[in-house]
C-alpha cells in the first residue's frame, strides 16, 4: 500500500490549457503525487488555501489574473511563502524570468519541455525542501544554543571542600588506582575567605603546590593522629619552606609526644635530607583544649576515635552545613555481626556515645569503612572499622550523606567498585537512605 491522501505531497497544476494540465496532474499523480488543478488565475489562489499544496506548477498566462501577480500573492502571504512554485511560460524574456525568481520561484522552465524536465523540476524542489528544513533545524538548534537556554555556571561559592588524598597507610600508584587515586589523608575545607586543612599525608603535596600562587597567608593544619599516613607529606609542602607563611598545626592535648617533636622527628637526618630548621615559614604547634577552635565562620571541634595513639575525628560547623573528617575509627570494634543489631542501648554504641552524640548533627560524614567484613576478622584492632560497623555507626548518627574515604592501599577501582555497591546493600538492608560514595583524590565540592 503506497502512502494515503494524507500523507503524499501536493501539487497544484495551474494552467491555462485544459489537455495539458491533465496531462501534467497524470504525470504527477502517476509519480505518487496528490494533484489538483486549476485553470484560472482566481482559482489558482481559492486552491492554493483549499488544497494546501506544497508546490504549485504555474503557468505565467492565466486567465484572469497574470501568473506573476499569483507567484507575488503566494509568496507575500507568510502562510503561503513556503508553497514551492515552478514558472512554466513560452515567453522567456530575461526580464520575465528574473522577475518571477525575484518573487520567488523555485525554476522557470521554458514552455514546450519535456515529461522529465518537469518532474526532475518538481524533485529538485522536494529535494531542497528537505535539506532547508535540516538546515532550519540546524539553525534553530543553532539559535536556541545562542539564545535562551539554561546554562547554570558555578557562582562565586561561599567555599569548597576538596580531599585531596583518601587513601590509607601508605600512598600507592598506577593503573589499578586511577579513579580513586593514591595519594594519603588530606582534607581542605574553605568557607568565607578563610581555610582549613585537615591531616598532612601525602596529598598536602599538591594542595602546597596550588596555594604558592596565592602567596604567603595563615595556613591552620589540623591532625586527627600522627601516624605516618596523616603526616608524611608534610616534609614535601612547600608553603613550610618559604618566609611569610604562617603555619599553625594543631593536634589532641594527648599525643604520645608533643606535636612538636614528633614533626621534628620525622624530619631527622636518619629520615630525610632536609630538617625542620631549613623551613622559613613560621610554624606554630598548638594541642587544643577541650573547646572549638573558631577559623572564620568555621568552628572546628573534635572528638577521640576508637584507634591507636590519640586520635581524633573534626567536626566543621560553618553556616548551613556541617562537615565531620573521621578518617581513623574502628567503631564496635571485635563485633562481627549483622549491623541493625547495634542499637543505641547496644553495649558497643554505649562505650562510643560521645562520639555518637558528637556526629549527631552531621550533614556530611566524611567516615572510613576499610575493611570488608571478611577481611576484618584478621585485623580487628588495627583500628580501622569493618564495613558492616561503619554502617552501624552511619546507622545510629544518619547523616544526610556518606563519604567513605582512607581506602586501603591493597583495594583497587575495581574492588572498591564492589565494595562501594556491598556498601549500598548494607544501608538499604538497614533501611536508611543515607546516600553514600567513594572519597577521590580531587574530589572537590563548593558549599
Ligand atoms: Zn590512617
Ligand atoms: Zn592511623
Amino acid at each position: 500500500m503506497g502512502p494515503s491522501i494524507e500523507q503524499k505531497r501536493r501539487i497544484l497544476v495551474a494552467y491555462d490549457v485544459d489537455v495539458l494540465s491533465e496531462l501534467i496532474s497524470t504525470l504527477l499523480s502517476n509519480d505518487g503525487f496528490a494533484t489538483e488543478i486549476a485553470n484560472d488565475g482566481e482559482e489558482a489562489l481559492e486552491k492554493v488555501e483549499s488544497f494546501g499544496p506544497d508546490l504549485v506548477i504555474l503557468d505565467l498566462m492565466m486567465p484572469k489574473m497574470h501568473g506573476l501577480d499569483i507567484l507575488k500573492k503566494i509568496k507575500s502571504d507568510p502562510a503561503t511563502r513556503d508553497i514551492g512554485v515552478i514558472i512554466c511560460s513560452t515567453k522567456t524574456f530575461k526580464t520575465e524570468i528574473d522577475q518571477a525568481y525575484e518573487y520567488g520561484a523555485h525554476e522557470f522552465l521554458a514552455k514546450p519541455f519535456q515529461e522529465e524536465e518537469l518532474l526532475s523540476a518538481v524533485h529538485r524542489f522536494f529535494a531542497s525542501v528537505a535539506s532547508s528544513n535540516s538546515r532550519e533545524g540546524a539553525r534553530q538548534i543553532q539559535a536556541a544554543i545562542e539564545g535562551d537556554v539554561y546554562r547554570p555556571k558555578i557562582e562565586p561559592p561561599n567555599g569548597s571542600m576538596r580531599l585531596w588524598g583518601t587513601r590509607g597507610s601508605i600512598p600507592i600508584s598506577g593503573p589499578k588506582c586511577v579513579r580513586h587515586g593514591g595519594n594519603t589523608a588530606c582534607l581542605e575545607m574553605q568557607h568565607n575567605g578563610e581555610r582549613i586543612i585537615i591531616d598532612a599525608g601525602s596529598g598536602i603535596r599538591d594542595l602546597g603546590q596550588a596555594l604558592l600562587s596565592e602567596g604567603p597567608q595563615t595556613l591552620h593544619i589540623f591532625i586527627t593522629h600522627t601516624h605516618w599516613d596523616h603526616i608524611q607529606g608534610f616534609p614535601f609542602f612547600v608553603p613550610a619552606f618559604i618566609k611569610g607563611y604562617n603555619i599553625n598545626l594543631y593536634a589532641s592535648p594527648n599525643l604520645d609526644k608533643d606535636l612538636e617533636s614528633i614533626f621534628k622527628g620525622q624530619l631527622d637526618r636518619a629520615y630525610f635530607p632536609v630538617q625542620m630548621e631549613d623551613m622559613q615559614a613560621d610554624l606554630n604547634f598548638i594541642h587544643f583544649g577541650e573547646d572549638p577552635i573558631q577559623i572564620g565562620d568555621m568552628e572546628v571541634s573534635w572528638e577521640y576515635t576508637v584507634h591507636p595513639s590519640a586520635t581524633v575525628g573534626y567536626k566543621i560547623k560553618m553556616p548551613g552545613r556541617t562537615v565531620a573528617f573521621v578518617p581513623d575509627n574502628e567503631f564496635a570494634k571485635g563485633y562481627l555481626g549483622r549491623p541493625h543489631d547495634i542499637t543505641m542501648d547496644h553495649e558497643l554504641a554505649v562505650i562510643n556515645l560521645k562520639l555518637i552524640n558528637f556526629l549527631q548533627d552531621v550533614d556530611v560524614l566524611i567516615h572510613e569503612a576499610q575493611y570488608p567484613n571478611e577481611e576484618y576478622i584478621n585485623k580487628i584492632g588495627w583500628g580501622h572499622s569493618s564495613l558492616s560497623n561503619a554502617c552501624a555507626l552511619v546507622n545510629l548518627v544518619q547523616p544526610k550523606r556518606w563519604i567513605i574515604t582512607h581506602h586501603d592501599p591493597m583495594h583497587d577501582d575495581d574492588f572498591l567498585r564492589d565494595k562501594l555497591n556491598i556498601t549500598r546493600q548494607m544501608l538499604r538492608e538497614l533501611d536508611i537512605t543515607v546516600p553514600v560514595e567513594h572519597a577521590f583524590d580531587g574530589m572537590i565540592e563548593y558549599l
